[in-house]
């Protein structure tokens, strides 16, 4: 019916709009699992699903905007220009495609979301008013432009709420019915923003026929067309979103499987699993077989596979680790050999754990790591440093043997009768003799340190006779240079300790013939305190003093470093090869001290050392724990 005004006025049917707005709500649901399923599918599967997503949600959101037209009853016959038609139909599948492309990428920046929603918005608008364009009627059609604008901007908002609504559901925030709910509102949405761009038309009569060239009319017939061929369209969507969304859990699922299947298979450790109640194994990967050559199934078979193949030492250490493993479920560590099919023992390291299955049953499982290489390398070093060892106390032996012969025979010779130029070559040859068993004896030892082979035994001894026989070794050398030697003993000093004497001797010994070697009046102290004790045993301190020549500060770490002296010069006074302290701290080391030097040049030196012995006997004991309070 037209107006007075010849405005014509229109009216909606009630029926088409509820279609229109209910194929707008299922358009949108679609939309949300399509824009799930691209950004899920990579490469041509990504394409497939952005292009055959962007069809059925433009022309979802098309059908709904052209269900909505066709509401819309105006007193003429309206036909519609079918080319300008599809020209908005394929702005809605264009508009989709941006929007379906934006969501699909990993990262969207705001920038990004922001010109999304631009295209988006702009593909339904242009989708819209190209669709307006394409009505041919006898009337003409204006526009009321804050309602044009106003539906523009509604176009976009709504763009940007449905790319926020695909995100939100992509990071799994959205679910179930918040996921229908999104749907809803974006439903309800687009069809306000239609509604709103019908409403900035107005129609006005003209007496014109207009230009029914490639025009068509749309019966009630057409109308169910489209209604049927979008929901159709749209249901297939749903459907091939689930299947894909099955097909592709699927698939990663079995990918997961494949992945971990080669790991096991290709990792360079023996891996396998066994009910702690069966001797067989129930699985065994493939390094098994290529590092120890025996077939999988004599593994996965054979009961006590494992023990029968084990070295023969190692298997109690096999069978009790195993069952402690399966008892206290405490993980379990260990090193042994199997035989190889070789017949080779190779080494491996084993861990064990219990732990259960999926269905809850008991299991161990285990990894079996090569380390024969490290363990032969290992074998060939102590044999080696064995080697070494042997062949230092050989030579220890022959060289010192014939050097103390001749200084015993020099000894005997002495007492003889003989005249005075004979006994100064007696002395020269005696004094030269000690000189080369001093220089024979620090090099051996500094190559047994440097070799590593320096032991320690552990015997009952008492330090008052150490102390003792040192000072005795040097009575006649200090008397000859006009020394006095003196030695001080705490009180509080336990009369018996466990040690090795012999090393403590050698370092007294390096020690009080240096400051013997380095004074030339005044006198040699020597002196033993306690320094700490407990009930286990105690640590003494030992003390070197001498009125010498004294060492220059800047020298006093070298000294320790071998072969060093403070005067290595060719006019140097003093003899010796510079060994003797480098070969103390290492045994001031090896018995659990420290050995160190105050010294001032022109007054003396003062060397110190601790070392740290467990109480002997019942006695010691006592004496122990009298010393520890
Ligand atoms: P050497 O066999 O040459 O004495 P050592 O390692 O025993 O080798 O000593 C290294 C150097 O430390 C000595 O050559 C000497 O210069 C210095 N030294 C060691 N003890 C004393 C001391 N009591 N007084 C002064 N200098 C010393």
């Amino acid at each position: 019916m037209a107006s007075p005004t010849g405005i014509l006025v229109g009216s909606y049917s009630r029926d088409l709009v509820v279609v229109s707005v209910l194929i707008s709500i299922l358009a949108s649901y679609a939309a949300l699992d399509v824009a799930r399923r691209v950004a899920a599918a990579r490469n041509k599967l990504r394409i497939a699903w952005l292009w055959g997503g962007a069809c059925a949600m433009g022309t979802g959101i098309w059908s709904m905007h052209y269900i909505g037209m066709l509401a819309f009853r105006l007193p003429v016959t309206i036909h519609y220009h079918w080319p300008t038609v599809a020209l908005s139909l394929l702005s809605a599948v264009l508009g989709s495609a941006v929007a379906l492309f934006v969501v699909s990428r990993e990262q969207v920046s705001l920038r990004q979301a922001g010109l999304g929603s631009i295209v988006m918005g702009g593909g339904i608008a242009g989708m819209h008013y190209i669709g307006m364009a394409a009505m041919r009627l006898p009337a003409q059609c204006r526009y009321s432009p804050g309602l044009v604008l106003l539906s523009v901007v509604l176009a976009i908002l709504i763009s940007s709420a449905a790319l926020l609504a695909f995100k939100l559901q992509e990071d799994s925030i959205v679910s179930g019915w918040r996921k229908a709910a999104a749907a809803l509102l974006m439903g309800m949405a687009i069809p306000a923003m239609h509604y709103t761009g019908m409403a900035a038309a107005r129609f006005t009569a003209t007496a014109r026929a207009p230009d029914l060239a490639y025009a068509i009319d749309i019966s009630l017939f057409g109308t169910a067309g489209i209604v049927a061929v979008t929901m159709i369209l749209l249901g297939l969507t749903l459907v091939a979103t689930v299947v894909d969304r099955r097909f592709a859990a699927q698939s990663l699922a079995l990918e997961f499987e494949r992945r971990y299947r080669h790991l096991v298979e290709t990792a360079q450790v023996i891996l396998w699993r066994r009910n702690p109640e069966s001797p067989v194994f129930s699985f065994i990967n493939q390094e098994a077989e290529s590092l120890l050559g025996y077939p999988l199934e004599q593994w996965l078979t054979r009961p006590e596979f494992w023990l029968e193949h084990c070295h023969p030492e190692d298997r109690v250490l096999v069978e009790t680790s195993c069952r402690r493993a399966a008892e206290s479920g405490e993980p379990q560590d260990f090193e042994h050999r199997i035989m190889t099919s070789s017949g080779k023992a190779h080494w491996l390291r084993s861990s064990i754990r219990a732990g259960a299955d999926q269905a809850q049953n008991r299991e161990l499982y285990g990894v079996m790591v090569d380390i024969n290489e490290r363990r032969r390398a290992q074998e060939a070093a102590e044999a080696a440093a064995q080697a070494k060892r042997q062949f230092l106390n050989n030579m220890s032996h022959e060289l010192r043997t014939p050097m103390n012969g001749m200084l015993g025979m020099a000894q005997l010779m002495s007492s003889l009768e003989l005249s005075q130029e004979h006994r100064e070559y007696l002395n020269e040859l005696t004094m030269s003799a000690e000189a080369l068993l001093t220089i024979i004896s620090d090099i051996l030892d500094f190559s047994q340190a440097e070799a590593g082979v320096l032991s320690i035994r552990q015997v009952d001894f008492r330090p008052r006779d150490i102390l003792q026989s040192t000072l005795q070794a040097f009575a006649s050398a200090a008397s000859r240079k006009g020394l006095k030697l003196r030695s001080e003993i705490d009180l509080e000093v336990p009369d018996t300790l466990r040690g090795d004497p012999l090393r403590v001797r050698q370092i007294l010994i390096n020690l009080v013939g240096n400051a013997l070697k380095f004074t030339e009046r005044g006198e040699v102290s020597v002196g033993i305190t306690l320094e700490s004790g407990d009930g286990e045993g105690v640590t003494l301190r030992f003390k070197v003093r001498d009125t010498g020549i004294g060492i220059p500060r800047e020298k006093q770490q070298l000294i320790f470093e071998p072969f060093t002296q403070v005067d290595g010069s060719d006019r140097r006074r003093f003899g010796g090869a510079g060994l003797g302290l480098t070969v103390c701290r290492r045994l001031v080391e090896l018995l659990g001290g420290s050995l160190g030097v105050e010294s001032t040049p022109g007054k003396g030196s003062e060397f110190q050392f601790t070392v740290r012995f467990a109480g002997s006997g019942e006695m010691g004991k006592r004496q122990l724990s009298a010393a520890g309070h």
